[in-house]
């Protein structure tokens, strides 16, 4: 050993070894929302810039992670997600209190997956228990983290590698490149301070001003519980799909129309990467969909399903209704994309691969009528939005309702769109009042909120849109 290589432990011990020091390591840099297939369209390059922040301690295994950036081009995300104690998970609402807060959660194995953002916590952690990073490829040059090789299972991608690679040219700020898929999903560089007593003392605490709102545990960090809503004769709402999903369902004379084939998409900051609904991989809650779909409608076949855009939430399940037999439909520019996708090798096993199937893709260029009176479905192609290249709405055409995703997410029943969401709220109000009659009643994939297009129209005479 050299005696500069004793020089580096010694000088970097005491910053390991000091007693209840509360420490913040920040990435900052740029976040790939192509490669996460969050973009505008499903390729990579559209970066954007973003941070992820790990407050941790040198002796309690609690952690605060924040993030700041995009979650979709149309939308600025930051969260903040404490983990205060084992059995509690507070989604923490500095800006706009109370404070979210899921009792009765084991969250120790995910607390130490988003420890592990920390370089220098990771290195800790294979020096106390190596076992509990069974399953890491990991690679050291004395006491500096080089890289950490996992896996996930990505819906649209399959099971595919994702990779910590930490540069250390400048020693107090190391350079990561996370690399998913052969893709880099973020390029970001690290500084790590030292909280203040106060700023330590305060920062587990639930944010001040209101009382946190409480959920049982079993709803972190989402919760599957649909539920059948009857819009009106054979045009239906299944909600619950998972926390926050809803999909419209007509039943046609061919037999079910669907919208959107959900998946749970994971977190890539916890290593290894997070599923959003445990253990259901890349076709599981789609498959289970189908089968509550099976028992609330007996005998009726799943005739088609129609993908409203490329994102891997509203997609990503596909292959389940395929194994099904039913048709996927998809706007024009998506389909292509799809069918590589969907079928790709890495694909972990599923209904689909065990009947030895393959996925086809029917692309809707302008509009498609599915079904024949007095239940059709009319496939309208919306052309490029805020919100994608490329989006599909889902007409109920004989019934009056209008089904899109992710363009339109109303809180409430306002004459007017919520500032932050003014640019895709008032672009799908102009779509809407062009091509939808005033009685259309929309439904949307995450609100329960009903829109008449009437209502849409009285959004585009608001001060947000007109400043557009
Ligand atoms: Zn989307």
């Amino acid at each position: 050993m050299s005696k500069w290589h004793l020089l580096l432990i010694t000088w970097t011990l005491p910053a390991l070894a000091g007693t209840d020091r509360v420490t913040e390591f920040c990435l900052a840099g740029e976040f790939d929302l192509g490669a996460r297939l969050q973009g505008m369209a499903p390729q990579s390059s559209e970066t954007y810039p973003t941070s992820w922040c790990v407050i941790t301690e040198d002796d309690s295994p609690r952690v605060r992670f924040s993030g700041a950036g995009k979650s979709n081009p149309d939308m600025d995300g930051g969260w903040t997600v404490a983990y205060p104690t084992p059995d509690l998970v507070r989604i923490v609402n500095r800006q706009a209190p109370p404070d979210v807060e899921f009792h009765g959660v084991d969250n120790s194995d995910e607390a130490a997956r988003v420890r592990r953002v920390d370089p220098r916590r990771l290195v800790e952690e294979f020096r106390s228990t190596p076992n509990s990073l069974t399953g890491l490829r990991i690679e050291f040059e004395e006491e500096r983290l080089l890289s950490v090789t996992t896996s996930a299972a990505l819906p649209l991608r399959g099971r595919v590698a994702v990779i910590w690679n930490w540069d250390w040219s400048n020693p107090s700020k190391p350079a990561l490149r996370l690399m998913v898929d052969n893709e880099l999903l973020f390029e970001a560089i690290g500084t790590w301070r030292d909280l203040t007593a106060d700023e330590s003392s305060s920062v587990w605490d639930v944010t001040p001003g209101a009382e946190p709102i409480e959920v049982p545990g079993d709803r972190w960090p989402a919760r599957i519980n649909m539920q059948i809503i009857d819009l009106t004769d054979g045009v239906y709402l299944v909600r619950g799909v998972r926390t926050g999903f809803q999909h419209l369902v007509v039943d046609t004379d061919e037999g079910l129309v669907v919208a959107d084939a959900p998946a749970g998409c994971g977190e890539f900051h916890p290593i290894p990467p997070s599923d959003l609904v445990p253990g259901l991989g890349v076709s599981g809650l789609s498959e289970k969909f189908i089968e509550f779909l099976g028992e609330q409608f007996e005998d009726r076949p799943i005739f088609a399903v129609a993908l409203t855009h490329f994102h891997d939430d509203h997609a990503g399940g596909a292959r389940a209704f395929a194994a099904r037999g039913a048709e996927i439909y998809s706007t024009a520019e998506s389909a292509g994309f799809f069918e590589s996708a969907l079928n790709r090798s890495s694909m972990p096993k599923d209904q689909l691969t065990q009947r030895r199937g393959s996925l086809q893709v029917r692309p809707v260029a302008d509009t498609v009528i599915l079904g024949r009176e007095p239940n059709r479905v009319k496939l309208m192609s919306m052309g490029e939005g805020p919100h994608a290249y490329a989006m599909l709405g889902v007409w109920a055409l004989d019934k009056d309702y209008f089904f899109v995703s992710d363009v339109h997410v109303p809180r409430s029943d306002a004459d007017a769109p919520r500032k932050e969401r003014a640019v895709t709220e008032c672009w799908f109000a102009e779509w809407a009042v062009n091509k939808l009659p005033p009685e259309v009643r929309v439904i949307n994939s995450h609100s329960d909120s009903i829109t008449p297009v009437s209502r849409l129209a009285d959004y585009l005479e608001s001060d947000l849109c007109k400043a557009l």
